[in-house]
């Protein structure tokens, strides 16, 4: 196998473009892909006819609008190239128009009421910065989605106007350190994926993990990570086969799959590709989700992407690494070596820095679902109090320039900003703080909150806006400075005093944090419905209308298909347990305590001690009526469920009534698990399915 052959042969990229483009068609191409420079049509006519040859020499016979909706999924609506002739022949044809732009039925999307349903048209249009590729013998075109009436109903239209806020205020922040000649700054991610592989009989046999993606019920098997011998441990001949097919797969669409390691927990895994542009990333990302999805299913195997199929176990995140780059790929994050870069790092820090203790509430939002909340907050990942980490070391430098104080570290000097060097301080690679939810990490963030099934288009979203916002305001105050350096060192320091509160280097699981950051008035959202409404404050408002990125009604929409989707998530999952627990686990100790009533008729027949059999089949029984009852009240709580008035009065009834009872009901389950006899419970245990691959 010749990696670098196969790389991207299935990618309509820049290199494809330049071999089968007239060399004209193809500068003003590069122009739109570069710098958002409006293609015309007789340009895209070329594109397109060069596009569909191309796919159909490499074997495709239908095209597609590839678009990310609300759903959390990628959408696709295939159309075949066959055009018939007048003498009743067909030929291969793709229009300019065709690529451009899209008529796609959006009734069956969700728009949180943005889009009337006597208006179902929904318009897709061609992302020229994302290539187009071939999956399934089919060429994907990535597109954004947007209504009649050109409210957006996707991730990728608002992410691309977060890039292009993000891009503007940023360029105002280089020119004045008289970077004049960039011409454009994007914002960078790379996603490390997180994920867990088990056997398909398994995933078969479980209700749960087919209805809601992960476990409802399950008692915590003898073995789970406490060995700490998972992580980084060898890789099983099953797993690494599937990692070799999946890494050949994202090649050939151009994803550069990197890294590959067992995680913590028995059966789980990562995968990293290497960073690329955000919009690209968020592509990649969605692709890198479906491939590993359909590699598992050749492999005997499933992939599970939910946040937490097993409780008790480490769930799995995505942590989103974000920077920004130039277009001539310089870093603006990475710390340089001269004073005027030292002066605009530290300016780029204190802005992240800034946003993120501002808008603690949209970071947070960003990242909530049902599967998320078992994660945040419980003793592995990130908790739900957004921090920032930035190191001992750099802490000590933010210090002394806010307090005007000797640096202790080797040039023991007083810092002016943009006037004296940053002293050198070691890039935090090895020893991080894992348990920070945004951490700096040498020339980066890394956002470790998003769940491993959401699109990264909405944390980058959030992100890229309030970085925009913030660098906006900087730039406003420094441009009309008339002492540029002074008025630089004056606003750092002033950053640095009013948002170090949001700075935290410790622990982030303790207990003493939770009460530490409420001290610092930090935001503890410790769920989904807790958390979501704070989309719609008026700051929030404000801030995505003065970056032209979320309409007020744009905003107040989406927030009620995630408030919905919440709700719908927790009602498929309370259902499930009612089907699980009714049919499943109650006829099935029943089963078991009648065979225990059995040997103990028979045992006393014999005059035998059954001492044992009868306590169990009490504690038994007593736990089976206790179930079946708790299965009762979720089944009244879900239809009260459906009488809320609004998405938000549902979902915060649904976090303070449903969620306990069914956390009721799986413990009276569990119990009876770990006592009735192997041959009667109804489904694989975690033993089973954790150590089944
Ligand atoms: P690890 O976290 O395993 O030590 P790295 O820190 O090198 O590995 O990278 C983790 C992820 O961060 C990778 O996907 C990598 O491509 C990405 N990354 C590295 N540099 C940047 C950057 N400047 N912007 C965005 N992502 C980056
Ligand atoms: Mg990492």
């Amino acid at each position: 196998m010749k990696v670098p052959e196969m790389f991207g042969e299935n990618v309509f990229n820049l290199r494809v473009m330049q071999e089968k483009l007239p060399k004209d068609v193809f500068k003003s191409l590069k122009n739109t892909i570069d710098r958002g420079t409006p293609l015309d049509a007789s340009v895209a006519d070329v594109v397109a006819n060069a596009m569909k040859d191309w796919a159909v020499e490499k074997g495709a016979t239908h095209f597609t609008h590839w678009f990310q909706p609300m759903t959390g999924i990628t959408a696709e609506k295939h159309d075949s190239f066959i055009s018939p002739t007048k003498d009743g022949n067909v030929i291969m044809e793709l229009s300019g128009k065709e690529l451009v732009v899209g008529e796609s039925d959006a009734s069956s999307f969700p728009s949180g009421g943005v889009r009337a349903t006597f208006e179902a048209r929904g318009y897709t249009s061609w992302d020229p910065t994302s290539f187009a590729f071939i999956k399934n013998g089919t060429l994907c075109i990535p597109t954004t989605f947007i209504s009649y009436g050109g409210e957006v109903l996707d991730k990728k239209t608002p992410l691309l106007k977060s890039m292009r806020a993000l891009n503007e205020q940023a360029l105002r922040i280089l020119k004045l350190f008289g970077n004049d000649t960039v011409r454009h700054v994007f914002p960078t991610v790379g996603a490390e994926q997180e994920y867990f592989l088990i056997d398909r009989k398994m995933y078969d046999a479980r209700k749960d993990l087919v209805f809601s993606g992960r476990t409802l019920f399950g008692a915590k098997p003898p073995k789970g990570q406490e060995l700490e011998d998972h992580y980084f441990g060898p890789i099983k001949k099953r797993v690494s086969d599937f990692m070799k097919d999946v890494d050949e797969e994202l090649w050939k669409l151009g994803i550069v799959a990197k890294t590959e390691h067992n995680e913590v927990a028995p059966s789980q895994h990562e995968l990293a590709p290497v960073f690329t542009v955000t919009n690209v990333a968020s592509d990649q990302n969605q692709l890198v989700m479906e491939t590993m999805k359909k590699v598992a299913s050749k492999h005997g195997l499933y992939c599970l992407l939910h946040e937490k199929p097993f409780a008790g176990i480490n769930g799995s995140g995505k942590h989103n690494n974000w920077s920004m780059s130039t277009e001539k790929g310089v870093n603006l994050l990475d710390p340089g070596s001269t004073p005027a870069e030292n002066g605009q790092f530290m300016l780029f820090l204190v802005a992240v820095i800034k946003a993120v203790d501002e808008y603690q509430d949209l970071l947070r939002l960003s990242v909530a679902s049902a599967g998320n909340d078992h994660r945040l907050g419980a003793n592995e990942a990130p908790p739900a109090i957004v921090s920032v980490y930035i190191g001992e070391e750099l802490a000590e430098i933010l210090d002394s320039i806010e307090k005007g104080v000797k640096y202790s570290g080797k040039a023991k000097q007083v810092m002016k900003l943009g006037v004296d060097t940053l002293p050198e301080f070691p890039k935090d690679t090895t020893d991080r703080n894992r348990t920070s939810p945004f951490a700096f990490t040498g020339n980066k963030f890394e956002f470790r909150m998003p769940g491993s099934t959401f699109s990264i288009a909405g944390p980058n979203i959030m992100i890229n806006t309030i970085v925009a916002d913030v660098l906006r305001e900087f730039a406003d105050e420094l441009e009309k400075a008339e002492d540029f350096h002074a008025a630089l060192h004056a606003l750092v320091v002033r950053t640095i005093k009013k948002h170090k509160r949001i700075i935290f280097n410790g622990n982030n699981y303790s207990e003493e944090w939770t009460k530490e950051a409420a001290k610092r008035g930090l935001m503890n959202l410790r769920n989904t419905a807790e958390a979501l409404p704070h989309f719609a404050d008026k700051k929030n408002i404000k801030l995505f209308e003065r970056n032209h990125v979320f309409t007020e009604r744009e905003v107040r929409s989406r927030m009620e298909i995630m408030l919905d989707n919440y709700c719908k998530v927790l009602a498929i999952e309370g259902l499930t347990m009612i089907e699980m627990g009714k049919k499943d686990i109650f006829p099935a100790v029943n089963a078991y305590i009648l065979e225990l009533a059995d040997v103990i008729s028979k045992k006393k027949a014999l005059c035998l001690a059954s001492k044992a059999e009868e306590e169990l089949a009490a504690k038994l029984s007593a736990a089976n009526e206790a179930m079946y009852a708790k299965a009762g009240e979720i089944e009244k709580i879900l239809i009260e469920l459906k009488e809320c008035g609004g998405a938000r009065e549902a979902a915060e009834f649904a976090a303070e009534k449903l969620v306990p009872v069914m956390q009721e009901m799986r413990a009276y389950a569990d119990e009876m698990e770990l006592c009735t006899a192997k041959k009667y419970w109804p489904f694989p245990t975690y033993g089973d399915i954790l150590f089944s691959v």
